[in-house]
């Protein structure tokens, strides 16, 4: 039996990848050979299609343009020694994907086509990842609406989509952040718990603000008191004070729940430092950069995985740290790439094979 979901595949004739230097590749600029795609209407999913990467045809109206209904995740994949290819924790990011999706008054995606549909495209493509350190194949799902009528409503008809992307190695440069104070991105009773695509375009004016005074990204804090922290530009932020790691808390809604967040608070432990997940403004990181307890203040995702702070500049106060003297996120991020990359072993099971 032919059931609904079942994903056709039509391979590419030729493929790309012998045309590209990978370990010379800007990220998200060239993607591998195929793609998949899936069609929501009428109530259900169809056409789950694995097809050779190309352009697809939008209408003028469509909805998801005009009126922002769309979401995304990013997710990466590693290719072990023994040539076996992983996905690290994609169900973490399937189930935040279907968050967003709720939220945006989106339909949910099945696992069958989110995993699965994942899993075969990553193995079609699997020689777009080369077995060497630091580099990884990075995931890019998302839904749109595709409605071709101008009128503010939920769409009828939806896309989904995954694209793939090869990475080589990325060396995170230490960020230069700016206390925001009047900007915001997220709000309690808003949509900064959601990967929604407007949440970017919203930050982008902030952040080149930010950018004119000299600073990389924003550290956005809460829209009542500008006081609490919530994230690092797109990324969740750590602050380490004595032997405790304190991240914000998740609770209100304005924090993205982070896969690699949620990471690092384990291997955080698994080092032996207390983590506390609550509120934390800046006058406690202040305060703490003044009597020198302050040690580490760093943001995580699955781009950078860990991206250390050099400056931190709040009013008047310019806080400065040498991060070549740092141990503790160095530490931590060669863990998780060691775990990713088949170095270490995996015993929070946090790998998918292909
Ligand atoms: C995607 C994202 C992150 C990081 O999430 P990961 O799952 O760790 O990649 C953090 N903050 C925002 C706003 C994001 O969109």
């Amino acid at each position: 039996m032919v059931g609904a979901l079942d994903i056709s595949i039509t391979k590419s004739e030729t493929s790309k990848l012998g045309t590209l230097d990978l370990a010379n590749i800007p990220f998200g600029k060239y993607f591998t050979d195929h793609m998949l795609v899936a069609d929501y209407e009428n109530g259900e999913w169809k056409n789950v299609e694995i097809k050779p990467y190309q352009p697809i045809t939008i209408s003028p109206a469509n909805a998801a343009m005009h009126y922002g209904q769309s979401i995304f995740e990013g997710i990466k994949a590693y290719r072990h020694e023994n040539g076996e290819a992983y996905i690290f924790r994609p169900f973490d990011n399937f189930n935040r994907f279907n968050k967003s999706a709720d939220r945006m008054q989106m339909p949910a995606v099945p696992e069958e086509i989110f995993i699965e549909g994942m899993r075969k495209l990553i193995e079609l493509d699997k020689e777009w990842i080369p077995a060497k350190k630091d580099h990884s194949l990075y995931i890019r799902p998302f839904m749109f609406a595709n409605d071709d009528v101008i009128g503010v409503k939920p769409s009828d008809k939806y896309k989904f989509m995954i694209i793939l992307c090869p990475t080589g190695p990325y060396y995170a440069v230490p960020m230069k952040i700016y206390v925001e104070e009047h900007f915001v991105r997220a709000v309690p009773g808003g949509v900064g718990f959601a990967k929604a695509a407007g949440n970017y375009g919203s930050s982008m004016y902030p952040t080149n603000e930010a950018k004119k005074k000299g600073y990389d990204q924003v550290l956005w804090t809460d829209a009542v008191e500008h006081k609490y922290l919530q994230e690092f530009g797109m990324m969740n932020g750590f602050v380490i004070i004595g032997n405790t790691a304190i991240t914000p808390n998740l609770d209100e809604g304005t924090i993205l729940a982070g896969v690699t967040r949620d990471t690092v608070i384990t291997i955080l432990k698994d080092l032996g430092l207390t983590v506390e997940e609550r509120p934390i403004s800046i006058h406690e990181v202040v305060e703490a950069y003044q009597n020198g307890t302050l040690k580490e203040v760093f943001g995580t995702g699955t781009a950078a995985t860990i991206s250390m702070i050099k400056e931190l500049c709040y009013k008047d106060n310019v806080m400065t740290f040498d991060t070549d003297s740092w141990t503790i996120s160095p530490e931590v991020k060669k863990r998780l790439t060691d775990i990713r990359e088949g170095r270490a072993a995996d015993t929070h099971e946090w790998l998918y094979k292909v």
